[in-house]
């Protein structure tokens, strides 16, 4: 049976990284590009038909990528990548309340992005340690200022031991593959176990469970 190929967005206002995009996953044989737009304006007009992976720059000159997100995850169910740059934790943290999938960041390099890409179009979502070590970084910064010692946000989920542990390699950036590898279990059990964990979050993307999870409290940064 043919495959059916993932319809594509390219959303990014810097023709360079526009044009190292496209020619990447152009490359790709499971991913047609239905359009490519530089602005919101125009991203949204491209959202209104089916697509199943975003690539989202979140600042662009006529508002923020962020809006498009919570556009592709409110109609449809589309992959949501964002390309940042390092250091904008701000906007990270907002994307993954948006609901983005992953992230990439622009200075990667060809070969990280190619996987982060591959992983993405896997069904496993990127967020790059790089990202990762910097959203623990904040988490831990926001708990030492705004919460009394030792006090996490409540909550009443509960995850088991063998999901917290998934969890946190999780936080460290590994895909899932890697974990199985890890935890010496299949990838299929991962899945799994991550599919409980999103459930019970009440979150749809890696990035979401990891920091509602640090955000409770239910895994140690
Ligand atoms: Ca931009």
């Amino acid at each position: 049976m043919k495959q059916e190929k993932l319809r594509t967005v390219i959303v990014e206002d810097n023709q360079q990284v526009l044009q190292y995009l496209r020619d990447h996953l152009e490359a790709m044989e499971n991913v047609v590009i239905v359009g490519t737009a530089e602005s919101v304006t125009s991203a949204k007009r491209l959202l209104t038909q089916k697509v199943d992976l975003l690539i989202v720059d979140l600042g662009l000159p006529d508002g923020s990528g962020i809006d498009l997100i919570r556009i592709a995850k409110s109609v449809g169910n589309t992959t949501v990548i964002v390309v940042t740059v390092f250091g904008d934790e701000v906007n990270v943290v907002n994307s993954i309340e948006a609901g983005a999938d992953g992230y990439l960041l622009k200075d990667a390099d060809q070969k990280t992005m190619a996987k982060a890409l591959g992983d993405a179009l896997n069904g496993v979502a990127p967020i790059s340690p790089a990202i990762a070590g910097h959203l623990l970084q904040r988490i831990r910064q926001n708990k030492e200022t705004s919460l009394p010692p030792g006090l996490a946000e409540e909550t009443d989920v509960y995850l088991t031991p063998r999901e917290v542990e998934i969890l946190e390699i999780l936080a460290k950036g590994f895909s899932y593959k890697e974990i199985a590898q890890i935890q010496n279990v299949s990838f299929h059990t991962v899945n799994e176990h991550l599919k409980a964990v999103y459930r019970k979050l009440a979150v749809n993307s890696r990035g979401e469970a990891v920091y509602e999870a640090m955000k409770t409290g239910l895994i140690n940064p």
